[in-house]
């Protein structure tokens, strides 16, 4: 009998697991090319180039035995967190060293890895909806409890007067997401100022230490020029959680890292910590050969110009048909309001015209989907005429 704990996470994995479900039983009915498949965010975009070259560079030139071996620090080679460190200090005008960086399996790991460092049974997450649905669980992974700011559907960016007030004596940590997954949206300056200015006041006032921690997957995947900040700049209880999935297509390689600022409390215990949990989470370290891959290639990027296409190109059809959504500056996302109260009906009646989308229930924001525009220009362009089916048997007047 398997736990009552994974019973739980099994029926909230059902959405997900029903999309690629349905996913694939549309795609042996019609073909894998009449199906429109927006529903997960798996880039469509290659790596770029060199990272193939570089890897097999690695495999060729270095020891088998360093290569294919435990490293002998979980936070990762030394050598790599170097560069990465000196990569981000060149881009944000930092002052970090490898004593600032911890190698994880992706942002995923990282997430895991600080909340098992910082958490109690019992304390408290605060985030803000919509979010990423797999929060609740990592949280739930450690007995602490993920918390919500109900959403801003006005702008979806953080509403700060509600934030400060469902702020606790057990908020033991702040998860932010920005570029945002899944609306798309960038918080600028002063909301992260205002965020830090907050956490501070919070800290004070209740005698505790509230960690801000960025969650960046997304960090340069930005459109019309918009600026994502660098976090630690405005708040030193700060922990940037890192990924190469989305900024060089490497999802799969499970690579990413934890940025810990020397400043921050407890900064000793943490970064001890953060090699303890690696460990005992069963990650051991982080992938070797992609920790060297991505130590050469970190100030890379894959074509965003492509997904900016995409963007373009889906936004205004929608927008087009009558669908209401805000303009996304970054991420690979476009959030949209259904044109039902009911978001799981929406997306089984959008099946029916081959679409596949996101119900965003399960980002704690119901009432609307989000659509993965991370695909083909093909795909999009197949797609536009469903949609507008979509609008049309909604009885959605088309815009001129
Ligand atoms: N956080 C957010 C907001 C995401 O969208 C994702 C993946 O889509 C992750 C974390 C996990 O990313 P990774 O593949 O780096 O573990």
């Amino acid at each position: 009998m398997i736990s009552q704990h994974m019973k739980k996470l099994i029926q909230k994995s059902e959405v997900i697991s029903s999309l690629f479900a349905d996913g694939r039983n549309l795609k042996q009915q019609y073909g894998a090319e009449n199906v429109y498949d927006f529903g997960l965010g798996n880039p469509n975009v290659k790596a770029p180039e060199s990272i193939n070259q570089t890897a097999i560079k690695i495999l060729q030139e270095e020891d088998s035995l360093l290569i294919h071996g435990y490293i002998n620090s979980s936070a990762g080679y030394a050598d790599v967190r170097k560069k990465i460190a000196d990569s981000i200090n060149r881009r944000f005008d930092t002052h970090f060293d490898e004593q600032n960086i911890v190698m994880t399996v992706g942002a995923a790991g990282g997430l895991n890895v600080i909340f098992k460092v910082l958490l109690n049974e019992g304390d408290e997450v605060l985030t803000f909806a919509p979010y990423f649905s797999e929060y609740d669980a990592y949280a739930m992974n450690v007995g602490a409890v993920l918390k919500a700011v109900p959403p801003n559907t006005e702008t979806f960016l953080p509403d700060l007067n509600t934030f400060e007030k469902y702020i606790t004596e057990k908020t033991k940590v702040v998860l932010i997401n920005t570029p945002n997954n899944p609306t798309g949206v960038v918080y600028d300056e002063s909301i992260i100022a205002e965020i830090g200015c907050i956490l501070e006041e919070k800290q004070k006032e209740y005698g505790t230490n509230i960690y801000l921690v960025s969650d960046e997957p997304y960090r340069e995947l930005v459109y019309d020029g918009a600026e994502v900040p660098y976090v630690t700049h405005y708040y030193k209880n700060t922990v940037v959680a890192y990924s190469f999935s989305k900024s060089l297509s490497l999802p799969g390689d499970r690579i990413g890292y934890l940025v810990l600022p020397s400043e921050m409390d407890d900064y000793d215990d943490i970064r001890q910590g953060t090699e303890v949990a690696t460990r005992v989470l069963g990650f051991v370290n982080a992938p070797a050969l992609q920790q060297k891959v991505v130590a050469e290639c970190c100030d890379e990027l894959v074509d965003v110009a492509y997904y900016d296409a995409n963007r373009e190109l889906l936004y205004h059809a929608l927008q087009k048909y009558g669908y209401e959504c805000i303009k996304p500056q970054g991420a690979f996302y476009i959030f949209a309001k259904t044109f039902i109260s009911d978001d799981m009906e929406f997306c089984k009646k959008a099946k029916e015209y081959r679409l596949l989308l996101t119900p965003a229930t399960s980002f704690g924001c119901s009432g609307y989907v989000r659509i993965a525009y991370c695909v083909s220009r093909e795909t999009i362009q197949n797609a536009l005429p469903a949609f507008q089916k979509l609008a049309e048997y909604y009885g959605v007047e088309m815009k001129e």
